[in-house]
């Protein structure tokens, strides 16, 4: 074996949708990166269908909404999405708290990928990582690439390997909780011929009768069927059996049939495939995201037990990471911040873990108190609050970091809004496209602009103006969450102490 043959900032394992997403956030910040992934050519199997809730803001908060819409190729839909056995219907609320783009996951990593390498991060494929040590320097690991087995240091190392991740193993970091025993089927297909779509969105199956749109509870576990146009056609089965699946081996159509004919106890006609996932499903959660210079994001760190939100938590894991990391290695770190990537994205985690848990709850039974509460829920999502409460749980919109100080401005800790602005920004979105902090001067306030000059190497100062402004000035971490707030003239003595307070406590120490 070679002695090291390069020295890096950090190395991530892993290049699926965490890996990547966090290596363009550190490339953003100028973070040497090297990212190893064991496959040697990107994964083809079909796994999330697309991208929603507040990582599908971020995208945009970089600017990059125009890419991910071009890729996907889809308008983007105001889902009915999944909730425990029922279906969310968000699209007549106005400002949908949750939106999302249909995005096959190998489309998206290819995406990501190419916009990773494009801001520089070197990444090897056919490189898996076998072996890692660290100490008080550094991290290193041992690789077997292509052509021959080799070391490589780095300051960091992020384990963005997925659910059986090495680099948890490794580090020793416990991954308690628990899998189902339901394996979950779901195949997209063109619609066929001989399936009639009724007015009511109710199918008419020859040889079977009338087919329920959305899910019904069989003897044998629970089928589900939609469509989001009249030529597609949505088919879901779910069913307790004794064998595991590798979730890189693809599902055969003939496999699905199967399934359909076990839980639903008839045949019924499919089109053509677009696209087949075969996925259990686990409740599990790290008890520690961070062991010294070691750290673990997306799927190495959660796994929730309900569909539609892993994809977006994990690359929402590399967002919050990336700046912290960039602070670290660059040296402005101050005392904390990396500490505190464990504290937000565990908090963040466990409430994903809540309403995914209790989906199970809300799914799984088939006696008739369960289809009671199934109904009674499905009643209360009928109101608009109830719907928009569900809608941001199920986004993160909801999620709120603690933030320093005696008395926080409502704003802080939430995502900042995206406030349209007047002047040379359109909006808050626009000034977040670099990732670096913004302190947004909503209210012309000289005072607290002269706060800033000793962090300009590394914060962006704009003056802008906005209708029914919620507050003087709003200073915005790289990750979109506001980190302090100045109330609406809120006098200078305070706030302007308040402001250094925060931008020592997140971005470190003025220069001189
Ligand atoms: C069938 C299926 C359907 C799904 N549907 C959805 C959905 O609709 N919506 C949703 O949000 N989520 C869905 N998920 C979950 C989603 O796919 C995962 O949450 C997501 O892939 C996690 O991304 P990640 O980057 O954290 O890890 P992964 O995608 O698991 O990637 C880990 C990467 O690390 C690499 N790796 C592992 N070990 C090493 C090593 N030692 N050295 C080098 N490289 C290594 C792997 O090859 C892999 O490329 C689905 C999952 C499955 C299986």
């Amino acid at each position: 074996m070679r002695m090291p043959v390069a020295e890096t900032d950090v190395i991530i394992v892993g290049a699926a949708p965490t890996g990547l997403t966090l290596a363009r956030e550190l490339r953003l910040a100028g973070v040497r990166t090297l990212v190893l992934e064991r496959l040697p050519e990107p994964r083809a199997v079909a796994k999330a269908g697309g991208l929603g809730g507040r990582m599908l803001e971020m995208v945009r908060y970089r600017g990059l909404l125009d890419r991910f819409e071009a890729a996907s190729g889809q308008p983007r839909p105001a889902p009915r999405f999944p909730f425990g056995g029922l279906h969310v219907d968000l699209t007549e609320l106005v400002d949908p708290p949750m939106q999302a783009l249909l995005l096959p996951q190998p489309q998206m990593e290819s995406l990501l990928e190419k916009l990773a390498r494009e801001l520089g991060a070197e990444i090897r494929r056919g490189h898996e990582m076998v072996a890692l040590r660290q100490d008080d320097g550094q991290v290193s690991v041992d690789v077997c690439g292509p052509d021959d087995a080799y070391q490589v240091s780095a300051q960091y190392l992020v384990g963005c390997d997925g659910v059986g991740s090495r680099v948890r193993q490794l580090t020793g970091i416990p991954f308690p909780g628990i899998t189902y025993p339901e394996v979950n089927r779901l195949g997209s297909f063109s619609m066929p011929d001989a399936l009639t779509l009724l007015d009511d969105g109710d199918y008419l199956v020859p040889g079977f009768g009338r087919l329920r749109s959305g899910y019904t509870q069989t003897a044998n576990g629970v089928f589900a069927i939609s469509s989001y146009t009249p030529h597609d056609l949505g088919v879901y089965t779910s069913e307790e059996e004794n064998r595991t699946y590798d979730d890189d081996q693809p599902m055969t159509v003939a496999e699905f049939g199967d399934s359909v004919r076990r839980v639903l106890g008839a045949d019924i006609p499919l089109g053509e495939p677009t696209r087949l996932t075969r996925f259990t499903f686990h409740a599990r959660h790290v008890e520690r995201y961070r062991d010294r210079r070691i750290l673990l994001a997306g799927d190495a760190a959660h796994l929730f037990p309900s569909g539609g939100v892993a994809v977006s938590a994990g690359m929402l894991d590399a967002v919050n990471l990336g700046w912290k990391l960039a602070g670290e290695v660059k040296g402005w770190a101050p005392p904390g911040l990396l500490d505190s990537y464990h504290a937000e994205r565990h908090l963040a985690g466990a409430r994903t873990l809540l309403h995914t848990q209790a989906q199970v709850a809300l799914r799984r039974g088939l006696d008739a108190a369960a289809h009671a509460l199934r109904d009674v829920v499905a009643e209360l999502l009928l109101d608009d609050p109830a719907r928009r409460r569900v809608g941001a749980l199920i986004a993160g919109a909801d999620l709120r970091y603690p933030m320093p100080g005696a008395d926080p401005h409502p704003l802080a800790g939430t995502f900042a809004p995206d406030l349209a602005l007047r002047g040379s920004i359109g909006s808050v979105a626009d000034t977040l496209h670099a990732g670096r902090p913004v302190l947004l001067d909503l209210a012309d306030r000289a005072d607290l602009r002269e706060v800033t000059p000793g962090w300009h190497g590394r914060l962006d100062v704009h003056t802008a103006e906005a209708d029914n402004r919620p507050a003087d000035a709003i200073l915005i971490r790289p990750d979109g969450h506001i980190a302090w707030a100045a109330g609406v003239d809120e006098p200078a003595g305070t706030a302007r102490g308040a402001l250094r307070e925060s931008l020592s406590h997140w971005f470190g120490l003025p220069d001189v």
